[in-house]
């Protein structure tokens, strides 16, 4: 087999996506041997997924910050201590989508044995996590915000 970019030498290994010839040079252009083609729609997927998870993080926590503001802080009247009232409304911010961001960090580690729960298992489960993901949130909120900010702009940068 030969390299799929350069015809007249061999290749020396396969894309791991699509099992195309990649010569010496084609094979160690990016940390594993992959193609062009196959490299940068997995950079596009992943670009996608961080995107897909910024928006979750910030539009629910966004979302609710104001269901929680209308609820409890209903009768705060707004403009009196304005410094006040946009403090807490960042803190709540904050804190809720830290609690998305905590939850995404839990999804990694969650126990395969929850899967075989009843409804009731579940339940509990789910108010666990979200009380864990409310305090790991405080901590992982920023260091996945810079993270994910940083791999979108390593994808970005990326030679196709
Ligand atoms: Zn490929
Ligand atoms: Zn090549």
């Amino acid at each position: 087999m030969n390299c799929f970019n350069h015809h007249e030498l061999s290749a020396i290994a396969q894309c791991q996506d699509c099992s195309k010839g990649l010569c010496n040079e084609c094979a160690t252009k990016y940390s594993i041997p992959i193609c062009s083609i196959c490299n940068s729609s997995r950079g596009k997927s992943e670009k996608d997924r961080i995107i897909k998870e910024l928006f979750w993080t910030y539009g629910l926590g966004l979302g609710l910050t104001f269901l929680v503001s209308r609820g409890s802080m209903g009768q705060m009247t707004f403009g009196n201590n304005s410094i006040e009232t946009s403090l807490m409304f960042f803190m709540m911010f904050y804190m809720c989508s830290g609690l998305v961001a905590g939850w995404y960090t839990l999804n990694r580690i969650t126990p395969q044995v929850f899967l075989f729960l009843p409804l009731i298992g579940w339940v509990i489960y789910f108010v666990i996590k979200m009380m864990i993901s409310i305090w790991v949130g405080l901590i992982m909120l920023p260091v996945r915000t810079c993270r994910n900010v940083r791999r979108i702009k390593q994808i970005n940068a990326i030679p196709i």
